[in-house]
């Protein structure tokens, strides 16, 4: 006998590379070029597509540190234009809100979802429907991850970037501890760079140690 299963799952959408995203949207000769965007007054690189990743160029690195290896392979350059970025985010929550009316934005470009209203059989293919969707209506390449709770939302999201689908979905995994111990704190707590030496300095290097290291009262705020 088979038994629907209906368990709390959140869904965590997050546009690729979203401010290059968008500029390519409005000119596909930039599709795989490596392309970076700066931020306000032109001081850093904020949005890198993945090929300018390639390159070696680093998130938040100032412009002039990068601009030898942007000469020399020919890496196009943009000033931010948030009014668009704006723009086309409004259009990506618009397209999420279908699947839940209730989302929580979470920043221009991130999105938590409750999809637990879908079945645990079928949540890897909403996931990819939810992907397919948003890109066809709105030409954004996302990536989604999908768990039990926001946190673990966010390290499925993170797993979910380096896959082919872009959809990655822990539900139903009973022990988790194995995906958790590849995943570098800094890579998905969001916790600036502060925080990440605090980690260190603590011998906590991945998710599963953190999660042993959890002192009471901070497992709330980290959302297991
Ligand atoms: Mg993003």
């Amino acid at each position: 006998m088979s038994s629907i299963r209906y368990t709390k799952k959140i869904a965590l959408v997050d546009c690729n590379s979203f401010y290059v995203s968008c500029e390519t949207l409005f000119n596909p000769k930039l599709r795989n070029k490596p392309v970076v965007v700066l931020s306000n007054n032109d001081g850093c690189i904020v949005s890198r597509s993945n090929e300018a990743k390639l390159l070696g160029i680093k998130m938040g690195e100032p412009y002039f540190k990068a601009k030898d290896i942007i000469i020399k392979n020919n890496v196009q350059v943009f000033s931010s234009n948030y009014s668009l970025y704006g723009d086309i985010s409004r259009r990506v929550m618009r397209t999420l809100k279908r699947f839940n009316s209730d989302i929580e934005v979470y920043s221009i470009d991130e999105a938590f979802l409750d999809l637990s209203n879908f079945s645990d059989d079928e949540i890897e293919d909403v996931g990819k429907e939810i992907r397919s969707i948003v890109l066809q209506w709105t030409g954004i390449p996302t990536s989604i991850g999908i768990a039990k709770t926001k946190t673990l939302s966010k390290v499925a999201n993170h797993i979910a970037k380096k896959k082919e689908t872009g959809v990655t979905s822990l539900i139903g995994i009973e022990n988790i501890d194995p995906i958790l111990e590849k995943v570098e704190i800094n890579d998905v707590w969001g916790v600036g760079r502060q925080l990440t030496k605090f980690y260190h300095q603590n011998g906590i290097y991945n998710a599963k140690q953190l999660k042993i290291f959890l002192i009471p009262g901070l497992k709330k705020v980290l959302m297991f």
